[in-house]
């Protein structure tokens, strides 16, 4: 009997090996890691120079507290994070994970406004279906009904506007850009009825992803929320946990809406999944204002800035920038996408394909012509990611549409490192898993 208290439910298997964009049982069974578990595993599972770079650090110093010592991959960590960041953004607070990235993206909002003198500002507005992490500051601002229910007692009140999913919101006589316009303007609405002068942050996913499977917002949309954010004062912190790191075909997923955010999380891509580690960006003029005011910023766990994390980390970026993987995969991207439509795109119960880079999701739907989606009490997702597991592949099921628990996606994010054979492999294997779930 496992000892283990876990996420997974029943038996799972136990991962023994990885190699490249497989994973082996102790069976000795291959899955394709057609998600990279959770969009995690953008190298592949046993890229050399990310172990080497971790077993040097490991020989030199593994730990050096933060409140003592600053570390060599830390500093060379921040400075290429700052080199790609979006105009504006020069500071970088390392942490252990999404959830922690998030948690200080929302407590530096925060010491942002006091420093200023409007500590008024305390509300924070999200978008429903989002995912921020399951921290209850996190999970207060995520916006998935189900998500949150269990907790809800726990949570900070934070009120949830309407993502941009145009492909099951835009009316059929809207273009896009009104489409857009009209989804962003819901913020607007939001912070008048607050109060401008409580606001203090919008958070948002540039290309949701776990809750919604890849979902982008359309051309506009984003450049509409800036103007919004700068005319009311209001913080914008993007979350690129999961979308972020070259995912979606740019280092920075927000890099493709023509925006800068004032502050910007991200993690997954970030170690790879060879250590755990987030960041969390900011402007300099945020950073100035603590500097110049109380001095700190008032946050810190004792693993922050852990040096083996910050050495994968740094390993793992140069990785990307120094074998042009930001190109890869736009061009693999579009390889996806394209197996992805010829093998779905007219399937009965395919309501959509969409997503950016290698970062794609496909929106299972009981009816194709009014996207109506299955009774969730079927839990098609979850079917579908065990039935892919026995055919040897890995998809991760992204739940939740409409009020935040119907609706089924299959989210793909395979390694930056896949090859078209590969591609095929994975769209073949999520084919038989389709088949045997539906059937
Ligand atoms: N934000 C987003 C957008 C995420 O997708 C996730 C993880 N799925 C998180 C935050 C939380 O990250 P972690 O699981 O590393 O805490």
């Amino acid at each position: 009997m496992s000892h283990v208290f876990g996420r997974g439910t029943g038996a799972l298997p136990t991962a023994v090996r990885g190699d490249g964009c497989y994973l082996y049982d102790a069976d000795g069974r291959a899955y394709l890691d057609g998600s990279g578990g959770a969009a995690v595993s953008c190298l592949g599972h046993s890229d050399p120079e990310v172990r080497a770079a971790i077993h040097a650090q490991l020989d030199k110093v593994a730990f050096a507290h933060t409140g003592f010592f600053t570390s060599e991959p830390a500093e060379a960590l921040a400075d290429l994070l700052v080199n790609q960041a979006p105009e504006g953004i020069d500071k970088v607070y390392l942490l252990s994970g999404g959830s922690e990235a998030v948690e200080a993206a929302i407590k530096l909002a925060r010491q942002y406004f006091l420093e200023i003198g409007e500590p008024g500002r305390h509300r924070l507005i999200a978008r429903r279906q989002s995912y921020h992490g399951n921290t209850l500051g996190a999970l207060a601002a995520g916006g998935n009904a189900w998500r949150r229910e269990k907790y809800a007692p726990l949570l900070v009140e934070t009120s949830h506007i309407a993502p941009c999913f145009e492909y099951r919101e835009r009316r059929d006589n809207e273009s896009p850009e009104a489409y857009g316009q009209r989804a962003a303007n819901e913020l607007e609405a939001e912070i008048e009825r607050l109060g401008p002068e409580t606001v203090m942050a919008f958070i948002a996913e540039p290309v949701v992803g776990a809750t919604a499977g890849a979902v982008p917002a359309v051309p506009g949309y984003f450049k509409r929320i800036r103007e919004i954010c700068d005319r009311y004062g209001v913080l914008l912190i993007l979350d690129e946990v999961m979308c972020g790191i070259g995912r979606t075909g740019s280092f920075f997923a927000c890099e493709q809406d023509g925006i800068a955010p004032d502050i910007v999380t991200v993690a997954k891509g970030l170690g790879a999944g060879y250590m755990p580690i987030g960041a969390m960006l900011c402007s300099g003029a945020i950073h100035d204002a603590i500097a110049q005011g109380s001095g700190s910023f008032q946050h810190g766990h004792t693993y922050h800035a852990h040096p083996l994390s910050a050495a994968a980390g740094h390993a793992v970026v140069q990785a990307i920038l120094g074998r042009s993987l930001v190109d890869r995969v736009q061009r693999q991207g579009e390889t996806l996408n394209g197996t992805l439509c010829d093998a779905f795109g007219q399937h009965a119960n395919v309501g959509d394909i969409r997503g950016r880079g290698l970062f794609r999701g496909v929106e299972l739907v009981e009816d194709r012509e009014t996207k109506r989606p299955f009774d969730p009490a079927r839990k098609l997702h979850a079917k579908v990611k065990s039935a892919a597991m026995k055919e040897g592949l890995i998809v991760y099921p992204a739940g939740g549409t409409v009020n935040g628990r119907d609706g089924d996606h299959i989210l793909i994010a395979p390694p930056f490192i896949i090859e078209d054979a590969q591609i095929d492999e994975l769209v073949a294997k999520l084919g038989r898993a389709l088949e045997t779930t539906l059937a």
